[in-house]
């Protein structure tokens, strides 16, 4: 059993809902963090959503999601480094404390070269972040995304890009659908901790059999992740934020969304 205490939604969990409606739900649910996605903020200024959270006495955890860094052509780079400056000037007008840095691949070049321009790219966002106080959450990726999504794929790569980087402004974000299977998990999970760079814990399942590679994730204990087990890993380690249901399922995104959002909440105080 769990209260709700430390939930956290993203908004990309229950995507037919425009921002505004998300927030009002959530908050009726008893929510008190939310993990801002860029898509969910289209047409809108991000300085008024921050206003909206903030009156509904709600928590905003993180900006969702820049990155994207590496490319074989160098003005495409200098165009994604251009582009997460944007995302952290949305991240600065929604009083968000982390952009998530989903951090790219370019299947025309080898992985350690995306990596070495993931390297570059967050360098060079590093000066207006620590300006605006924003912090940079490098997340590891599961390696079937290494083709195009990140080449950052364990917690142990992403620990030491962040240690290489050297600076308190960026950290990593631990989520379970792409780091449960790694034998190192509960070890590289102290060490980020003990580096003072474990900036979010990100859950949902992984169901059994997955479908589609990215929108077939499942609701917290319907799938086969240990994650109390996990979660008991991130505590011990001195964790003490939000756990981020971040779900992408086509399956559940035509649900009726309320209904959707008891099963998560119950979920959560069950399974998780
Ligand atoms: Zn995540």
């Amino acid at each position: 059993m769990d209260n709700l205490e430390k939930i956290c939604l993203h908004t990309i969990t229950t995507k037919p809902w425009p921002i505004e409606t998300a927030v009002r739900k959530f908050r009726e649910a008893g929510i008190k963090g939310i993990s801002v996605w860029r898509e969910a903020l289209a047409d809108r200024d991000p300085s008024h959503v921050g206003r909206i959270i903030k009156e509904e006495g709600m928590e905003v955890v993180s900006l969702v999601r820049g990155g994207f860094f590496p490319d074989r052509d160098e003005k495409k780079r200098q165009d994604a480094i251009d582009q997460n400056k944007r995302a952290l000037e949305q991240a600065a007008a929604l009083s968000a404390p982390l952009l998530v840095l989903v951090c790219g691949a370019d299947p025309r070049q080898s992985l350690e070269d995306s990596r070495k321009q993931i390297n570059e790219g967050i360098a060079a966002l590093l000066p207006m972040a620590s300006d605006l106080g924003i912090k940079l959450g490098i997340e590891p990726l599961h390696p079937m995304y290494a083709d195009t999504r990140s080449a950052i794929n364990t917690i142990r790569q992403a620990n030491d890009l962040a240690e290489k980087i050297g600076s308190d402004q960026v950290g990593v974000v631990v989520d379970v659908y792409h780091l449960w299977w790694d034998p190192d998990l509960e070890k590289e999970i102290q060490r980020c901790a003990q580096l003072g760079k474990l900036f979010a814990f990100h859950i949902c399942d992984w169901k059994v059999p997955t479908i589609d590679f990215l929108n077939d994730r499942v609701i917290m204990g319907r799938g086969c992740i240990p994650l109390s087990r996990i979660r008991k890993w991130v505590e011990a380690a001195g964790f003490n934020g939000y756990n981020e249901v971040e779900i992408f399922s086509n399956y559940y995104w035509q649900m009726d969304q309320d209904q959707y959002l008891k099963e998560i909440i119950e979920a959560y105080k069950h399974n998780t």
